[in-house]
């Protein structure tokens, strides 16, 4: 551990919904999520706007069901930079992006939303079947659906992006060999005391 050293002055930013991964472009894409779009915009021109591409590294740190998202650059602002993180739990599209990324990705923002007024009628609920199969009070029409209330969610990528080129996948172990992945757990997870 004699080459990583612990930074204080990295400001850890977990305020966000999650991560989703989505295949589109040329690259496989992370969406970092949010609810609103406003402090979303105003987060990204305050941060990833100032980052430099070539220097942004991910590391996904995996602790059993769940895995660690971090992510963090060098900043043409370094006063305003933050990295992110956020423990999350290992899912279907995760194992897909770590199958098939090749070595780069697209990172963006994006909007989650479970409003289903903001939804279009094609868009299909947690059932398999469309909105606009289901009837006024919001259950769904099929017979042989039990759904009795429309719900999805809608994700809507903005367009902003950053090339990631540094991607790592790390257990635990190697984490102290890897000064982002150290600096990371250090301060949020081994130096908390409960
Ligand atoms: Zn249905
Ligand atoms: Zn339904």
């Amino acid at each position: 551990m004699s080459n990583v050293s612990e930074s204080p002055s990295i400001s850890w930013y977990e305020d966000f919904l999650g991560v989703a991964y989505r295949y589109f472009d040329i690259r496989m894409n992370i969406v970092l999520m949010f609810n609103e779009n406003k402090p979303a915009r105003d987060l990204w021109y305050e941060t990833m706007h100032w980052w430099n591409d070539h220097t942004i590294k991910i590391r996904f740190v995996e602790t059993g069901d769940d895995y660690w998202f971090v992510m963090g650059a060098d900043s043409r602002r370094p006063d305003t930079n933050k990295y992110f993180y956020k423990i999350l739990e290992k899912s279907g599209n995760y194992e897909r992006f770590k199958k098939g990324h090749q070595g780069s990705a697209y990172m963006r923002f994006g909007i989650y939303t479970r409003d289903i007024k903001k939804v279009k009628n094609d868009a299909l609920c947690d059932c398999g079947h469309r909105k606009d199969d289901h009837d006024e009070n919001n259950a769904c029409l099929y017979e042989i659906c039990d759904c009795t209330k429309f719900d999805t969610f809608q994700l809507n990528i903005l367009k902003k992006k950053k090339v990631v080129t540094n991607i790592k996948f790390l257990s635990e172990d190697d984490v102290k060999d890897d000064a982002l992945a150290w600096n990371c757990l250090n301060r949020n997870k081994y130096s908390k005391t409960n």
